[in-house]
């Protein structure tokens, strides 16, 4: 929570934070309301909220205004200062070279348990920490526009051996960055959910509105961070916005020894001529979806206007069953293997494919990268494909 150092400084107070008046008695103040201290150092409400004013003041107080920065009313256009959570990972790292490469100010918060620091563009601020740090969110977030949240544990399989740590980490990391958020003032929010919320559906293409069926911690604690990033988005006038990615690839995608992704795991048994591990019968489908879009589509949802609230299919719209996946990586990489069918147990669902309206419509969204694209891409920039 931030204090007044000065006399008349204005300063945030938590909901139901307590404040000394000038009798000595304290008085809990709703959420919104901004405190002003006296020459005695005692603190009065002086207005409830207001988003536009509220933002006035920080900008003010924080001096946060960059030059040659444009914020509009909705969304950011031109130099941003930004924050990405996660920003050592995967999808975290191409946002932020991407970002930083098209002038603007990046800051990534990662506790480096699956990301590295070398990914990220030396000119990147990195700080080593947890998501749920908040004080450290706190000094992170001065300033700062949009506010990218990446950070999370990702594997499916990984969250039904550990839904504690998943509970922890993704969900309480959610609540501690929308309540730092919100304290510092921060306009904008945009959280990387997962298709993974909609488990299994009947309707393919699947769309936003569809009732959710999470059958995984993983998959549950998606869904539980975006019930919290939509409602402390609507109490305290944060806009918001919840990409859905489906199944992200390329260059970089992490191959951990066990439970790895489906596209690497494949282009590695592949390259190295051993045999393709398929779980289930292979007629499972999926949506894969090539990294550089995903980072477009985050890139456009920090910065467009009229879609606060709003949560948006990203993938490619295309359905690839695992079997046709495993011959399409033989057809590119030129070698052919055996394909080996384990069991169903860890398979998943049936079938996921993004409908796309929604983020056509809101963000201008259109992947470009075909998967035979994007694996050619995938094993000519990834030098643990390509070397071999
Ligand atoms: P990733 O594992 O490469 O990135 C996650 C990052 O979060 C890592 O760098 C990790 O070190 C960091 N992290 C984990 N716990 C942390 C903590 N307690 N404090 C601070 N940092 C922490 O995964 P990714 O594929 O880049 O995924 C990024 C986000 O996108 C995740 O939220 C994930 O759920 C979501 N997502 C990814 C995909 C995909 O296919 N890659 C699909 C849907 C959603």
């Amino acid at each position: 929570m931030l204090v007044p150092r000065t006399s008349g400084a204005l300063v945030p107070r938590a909901s139901g934070a307590l404040v000394p008046r000038a009798s000595g008695a304290l008085v809990p103040l709703k959420f919104g309301a901004l405190t002003q201290s006296d020459s005695h150092g005692n603190l009065r409400c002086v207005f409830r909220r207001s988003p536009c004013m509220l933002t006035t003041i920080f900008q003010a107080a924080y001096n946060s205004c960059a030059p040659g920065r444009h914020c509009t009313a909705g969304g950011c256009a031109g130099q941003m200062k930004v924050l990405i959570t996660g920003g050592a990972g995967f999808l975290g790292s191409a946002l932020a070279n991407r970002l930083l490469a098209e002038g603007n100010h990046v800051r990534v918060l990662d506790d480096l348990s699956a990301g590295e620091r070398q990914r990220l563009d030396p000119r990147v601020a990195f700080s080593g920490g947890d998501i749920r740090d908040v004080p450290k969110l706190w000094t992170l977030l001065r300033g700062v526009d949009c506010v990218y949240h990446l950070a999370a544990r990702v594997s499916v399989p990984e969250s039904i051996l550990y839904p504690v740590d998943y509970n922890a980490v993704n969900v309480g990391g959610t609540v501690s960055l929308l309540t730092a958020t919100r304290d510092a003032q921060v306009k904008r929010l945009v959280f990387a959910s997962s298709g993974a919320v909609y488990g299994e559906q009947e309707q393919q293409p699947v769309r936003e509105d569809a009732i959710l069926h999470p059958a995984t911690p993983y998959a549950v604690s998606k869904t539980a961070s975006e019930q919290y990033v939509l409602a402390i988005g609507e109490l305290w006038g944060i806009e918001t916005v919840i990409l859905r990615i489906f199944n992200a690839y390329g260059p970089g995608q992490p191959l951990p020894p066990s439970h790895a992704p489906v596209v690497p795991r494949f282009l590695n048994q592949v390259v190295s001529g051993g045999s393709i591990v398929l779980l289930g019968d292979g007629s499972q489908t999926r949506d894969f979806v090539y990294i550089d879009d995903v980072v477009e589509a985050l890139v456009r949802a920090g910065q467009a206007r009229g879609i606060n609230s709003s949560i948006l299919n990203i993938g490619s719209g295309i359905e690839v069953s695992i079997t046709d996946l495993a011959n399409t990586i033989m057809q590119v990489t030129g070698n052919r293997v055996d394909c080996l069918y384990r069991g169903e147990g860890e398979a998943g669902v049936s079938r996921l494919v993004a409908d796309l309206t929604l983020s056509r419509e809101k963000l201008g969204y259109q992947p470009k990268t075909t998967l035979t694209e994007g694996l050619r891409l995938t094993i000519m920039r990834d030098p643990r494909f390509s070397a071999t």
